[in-house]
């Protein structure tokens, strides 16, 4: 099986990183690197991950555009899927500082991997975060959702976070060292 948490491959910042969209190529889910393998199929488009490969079907195997796009799809429906639950985790486990649910949304950001607007109650979440070992997408969730009580980095922010996720600095560290955005 081709499946590589922490791989021999050059740490390049995801939005530099430039894919070719060719099968062979390694693309990140849940912080493994699978090689994509395109077929072409008279069905509509889809993605299956078979263990090994990301299986990409498509009426047009030549067209990168058009696969690139497909497979953004497919990040962001699975996206969905994971985060929800994720951020409803992180409520349950932040109840001692009587956080409401926040409305998630899920947007591509270069620049951080999540925010929360208190005013709002929008919790927003990288869709880069799906290429990301599940342990640091629950650092984050968890992170914004403390920010809904204490909004600076201040003393209490850190030890409600300390409190509730003992093991946060590793999986911050697995975020900066493996997958810069
Ligand atoms: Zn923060």
């Amino acid at each position: 099986m081709y499946k590589n948490r922490y791989s021999s491959q050059p740490v390049i910042p995801e939005h530099e990183r430039v894919y070719h969209y060719v099968s062979g190529e390694l693309h990140k889910y849940l912080g493994y690197h699978y090689p994509l393998s395109i077929i072409g199929t008279s069905d509509e488009p889809h993605v299956v991950l078979n263990g090994s490969h990301l299986v990409l079907y498509t009426k047009h195997p030549q067209d990168r555009g058009e696969i690139a796009f497909i497979l953004d799809m497919w990040y962001r429906e699975q996206a969905k899927d994971v985060f929800v639950p994720v951020v409803a985790d992180a409520i349950v486990k932040a109840a001692p500082y009587k956080i409401s649910m926040p409305k998630l949304r899920i947007y591509k950001l270069d620049d951080r991997w999540g925010s929360l607007s208190q005013k709002s109650k929008i919790l927003v979440m990288n869709l880069e975060l799906i290429k990301t070992p599940k342990p640091c997408i629950e650092y984050i969730a968890l992170h914004e959702v403390i920010h809904a009580r204490y909004p600076s980095h201040d003393m209490g922010f850190y030890s409600a976070l300390s409190n509730l996720m003992p093991d946060w600095r590793e999986r911050e560290n697995i975020l900066r060292t493996k997958f810069p955005i």
